[in-house]
């Protein structure tokens, strides 16, 4: 940039809110500062002249959107650093066209269920920080009194479990822990988000638990579908009514993580009907892969909620089209190999790695499925910006926004190898996969943090945390 600290920005593709269009666009002190929409090329020039004094960046026709918000990313640093770490984790996303994360409050080692656990997470984050980076706060049972202070340091909502997380030190809570959240929440203008599945002996009733037990027993536990079956459709219904009746009896914003069970979709329709505070996120995994081509073995491929199988796929993407699922996000959970544990579905840690992927994992299913590059931009940017408090900052090519972009091209296929993953572990279920989509380069606040394929010398990320609290660490 030059001493006035402002650039130009060029794509004859630009995605704006009104419509994809040729159009300059002037950043200064890494906000939008003016939008300029072009006709053609010679309006594009005397844009450009009448800024002679500012650097520009050409892009031609690759198309230039708002930089993808991925709102479910767990980094696992502090504590699970060899799983995963903010310094790759971020530079995987820049890669992949993301220019916020909000990281997940569990899985690092201590959990982000207190202000002194924000601040020790804080404090290895921000040298690390390819790209900007949110904090959701956790909700266990016991830290009610926790949440005002969390809040007031800025992190963006809450998560909670309500069946076991398999991470020690994130217990989950039951329904009366949730009320006691919730009456804390009631006056924060905060969101709570659920991990959406009630525990297995809740949902069904004896004789099926037995015939289940037996299943796991003595069905293969190297292949899928034994897993499969360990968590039924109605894990996630039954616990979406409880959160809709909550939400309801609360009036407090509250968001499904992660949803999987297209059975459940009907409860958020209806919830959505009802004008409830509800909003909804699926995953990159669970519209693209079908449990029916899962090979044995490939432990890759567990998530809980688990893969469903190709009608259950084609629902959720209705889903999207007609509203009811709000946004799609990574839920970036890798682990080491060893507890991927090969062969055995029932005790590999459950997890898929895709924060580098999700446009391209997305856009090539969407693409075939009518969704326009609006969509695109409302599903993997502007709602996750909005569910996290940011859709002042984040999420919308609009003058005074972060000038955070991802330029890339829609119609270049790139196939996915272990050797071109940023990611800390390489597992993925996406390897060997051609997929549509190639990112070219990505700006946060109007610094290029990865540009074909070579990214910033440092850093250039930040946390999203209330000032006073970001000073203080
Ligand atoms: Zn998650």
């Amino acid at each position: 940039m030059n001493a006035s600290g402002a650039k130009l920005f060029v794509s004859r593709q630009t995605v704006l809110p009104d419509g994809v269009k040729a159009a300059v666009l002037l950043v200064k002190n890494g906000k939008i500062e003016a939008i300029y929409p072009c006709a053609n090329d010679n309006e594009i020039n005397d844009k450009l002249e009448q800024h002679s004094n500012v650097e520009y960046e050409d892009f031609g026709n690759l198309l230039l959107m708002p930089g993808i918000v991925d709102s479910h990313v767990h980094v696992n640093e502090p504590g699970r650093s060899e799983w995963e770490g903010f310094w790759t984790a971020t530079k995987a996303a820049a890669a992949g066209g993301v220019t916020t994360i909000v990281d997940m409050p569990l899985n690092s080692i201590p959990p982000t269920t207190t202000v002194e656990n924000l601040k020790t997470k804080a404090q290895v984050a921000r040298t690390k920080a390819f790209v900007d980076i949110g904090f959701w706060g956790g909700v266990i049972p016991g830290n009610q009194k926790d949440l005002k202070p969390l809040v007031e340091a800025g992190v963006v909502g809450f998560k909670c479990f309500l069946c076991p997380s398999c991470i020690e030190e994130f217990p989950h809570v039951n329904e009366e822990d949730v009320e006691k959240a919730l009456m804390e929440l009631r006056n924060l203008n905060t969101v709570l988000a659920f991990h959406a599945e009630c525990e297995l002996k809740d949902a069904i009733d004896k004789s099926k638990g037995l015939v289940l037990l037996i299943t796991m027993i003595y069905e293969d536990p190297s292949v899928y579908h034994t897993y499969l079956q360990t968590r039924p459709e109605i894990m996630e219904v039954n616990a979406i009514t409880m959160i809709t009746k909550l939400c309801k009896a609360y009036n407090v914003r509250c968001h499904i993580v992660h949803l999987s069970a297209a059975e459940a979709l009907g409860l958020v329709r209806e919830a959505k009907k009802n004008k409830l505070r509800l909003t909804a996120e699926t995953c990159y995994h669970y519209l693209y892969l079908t449990a029916e081509k899962i090979p044995r073995n490939a432990t890759q491929f567990k998530c809980c909620p688990p893969i469903r199988d190709e009608s259950n796929r084609e629902k959720l993407w209705r889903a999207l089209k007609d509203g009811t699922l709000d946004m799609v996000v990574s839920d970036h959970s890798p682990c080491t190999a060893d507890l991927k544990q090969v062969g055995d579905f029932l005790s590999a840690w459950g997890g898929i790695s895709s924060v580098q992927f999700g446009l391209s994992v997305f856009w090539t299913e969407a693409r075939k499925r009518g969704f326009s590059y609006q969509d695109v931009v409302k599903l993997l940017s502007s709602a996750p910006a909005e569910l996290c408090g940011l859709e002042k900052k984040k999420g919308a090519l609009r003058v005074g926004m972060d000038a955070d972009f991802v330029v890339w091209d829609p119609e270049t296929r790139i196939q996915i190898e272990e050797s071109g993953i940023l990611h800390k572990n390489k597992l993925t279920p996406y390897l060997g996969e051609k997929l549509y989509g190639k990112v070219f380069a990505t700006v946060v606040r109007g610094n290029f943090v990865y540009k074909d394929g070579v990214f910033s010398s440092e850093p250039l990320g930040q946390l999203l945390l209330r000032d006073d609290f970001s000073s203080a660490i």
